[in-house]
């Protein structure tokens, strides 16, 4: 070793023979290892929480704000929007149900999916089905696609499932919660077309068919047009089967835009 870096080496060891002992806090401090921050959902929900009071009753819900920003942008302009309420971190709904909102919730909180429909608790006017015709309408309320087209594929693979038609209360309920050119509007019209054509008369006579028409002129025109449309271009298929909406693709009742990437094309019970 040449003789300069022999005594570098020797006054760099006596150096550190002379450094006092090191402290146990210090030693703690040289090997503290970074504290994990939370990644991907944890990081989505932050900690800020949203008090909303939902329905006559004011039925308080808590939610991550985070959330609700991140996941729908109709909640993500109101808190951008400078609303006092929600600068508080509060905010009142009276004219929602606390069960779809409720619904809603579960959705946001269960990854973009609801628990599966229990079709022995849905009768024509209660329970899952008509809650999930319900939560549309809210979906389309607060432009929320996404939300709606999960729902258009859960009713529809529902339907198909249990070999199930929308009842007559369902198809006027559809068109009470949404507007013209929805696409569960189109759905129900479509199915009441082929309830007329193919279903047995005994429940569905022609009688119970102008009942559910009278008084929504909407639903009439729909019919209308899809007693003109569809044309079978697959004749191996047959008209019967052609005709019938729980066979289409589930794009053709989504809202996104036409030839978007879908993941919701698939059976959803
Ligand atoms: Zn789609």
């Amino acid at each position: 070793m040449p003789a300069t870096l022999a005594r570098t080496v020797e006054f760099h060891h006596r150096k550190l023979l002379r450094a006092p002992a090191l402290q146990f806090n210090q030693m703690v401090a040289i090997v503290e290892i970074p504290v994990e921050r939370p990644t991907g959902f944890l990081d989505q929900l932050g900690t800020e929480i949203v008090d909303i009071y939902v329905g006559s009753s004011k039925h308080q819900i808590r939610v991550h704000k985070a959330l609700l920003a991140s996941k729908v942008p109709y909640f993500k302009a109101m808190f951008e929007g400078g609303f006092m309420e929600f600068e508080q971190n509060s905010c009142t709904l009276p004219e929602e149900d606390p069960i779809i909102f409720g619904l809603f919730i579960e959705y946001l909180y269960g990854g973009g999916r609801l628990g599966p429909i229990d079709i022995e608790k849905s009768t024509t006017t209660n329970g899952p089905v008509v809650d999930r015709i319900k939560l549309y309408g809210y979906a389309e309320k607060i432009c929320f696609v996404e939300m709606a087209d999960y729902i258009m594929t859960n009713l529809v693979s529902t339907f198909h499932h249990y070999l199930r038609t929308p009842s007559k209360e369902g198809i006027r309920l559809a068109y009470s919660v949404t507007k013209p050119g929805s696409p569960i509007r189109k759905y129900m019209s479509q199915s009441l077309w082929y309830i007329m054509k193919y279903v047995d008369e005994s429940s569905w006579s022609p009688d119970v068919v102008c009942e559910i028409l009278r008084g929504v002129d909407d639903l009439l025109l729909d019919v209308v047009v899809a007693g003109r449309g569809r044309k079978s271009n697959n004749y191996f298929m047959g008209e019967k089967r052609n005709t019938d909406p729980r066979l289409y693709s589930k794009c053709e009742w989504h809202a996104h835009p036409r030839g978007a990437a879908c993941a919701l094309q698939g059976e959803i019970l």
